[in-house]
């Protein structure tokens, strides 16, 4: 049972962002409230995705809305994504990253199949932005942030952010 009031924003160091996230087992009332306290994180912050772990749940699961809107965010439970078309760069940043953005190389396309909050199963093909919001959010749930996946040169650029995030860092 997840503690939708502890649910907040979460920053790098935190280990669940390190973590690879566990399947929802049961859809149930709390998943529902979970997935829409993580809707008011990712809007609160300007986001255009949130996955699980961002909100301090280390379940797969994330939200996304490709013009930052409530209305217009969907969730994803338990996501299975295949990424294909050509690799595009293009400017990212991370919620859990405040400060730290750069190129990262994504597929242009994305299909996905999750589960909705109804348990009922999605299939949609996705490019462009949510194409690479898919990518993102399905790293999240791996473990993975953008930092990892920043150029050689834009890594030693964010080496002094990180670690000022490191020792700012409030578990
Ligand atoms: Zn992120």
């Amino acid at each position: 049972m997840v503690d939708i009031n502890k649910c907040c924003i979460t920053h790098y160091p935190a280990l669940v962002l390190g973590q690879k996230a566990e399947p929802v087992k049961e859809i149930n009332d709390n998943i529902r409230a979970l997935a829409e306290k993580m809707k008011d994180i990712m809007v609160k912050n300007q986001g255009v995705g949130l996955a699980g772990p961002q909100a301090g749940v280390g379940l797969q699961i994330f939200v996304a809305s490709p013009d930052g809107t409530k209305e217009n965010a969907k969730v994803y439970i338990n996501p299975v994504i295949t990424p294909s078309g050509k690799i595009v760069s293009a400017e990212e940043g991370c919620l859990s990253l405040p400060g730290i953005s750069g190129r990262i190389q994504r597929y242009s396309r994305c299909a996905i199949k999750a589960l909705d909050l109804n348990g009922q199963e999605i299939h949609e093909e996705a490019e462009g932005l949510m194409a690479r919001i898919f990518q993102h959010e399905c790293d999240h749930l791996n473990g993975t942030l953008v930092a990892d996946k920043l150029s050689t040169v834009a890594k030693i650029a964010a080496k002094k952010k990180l670690k000022r995030l490191r020792e700012n860092y409030q578990p």
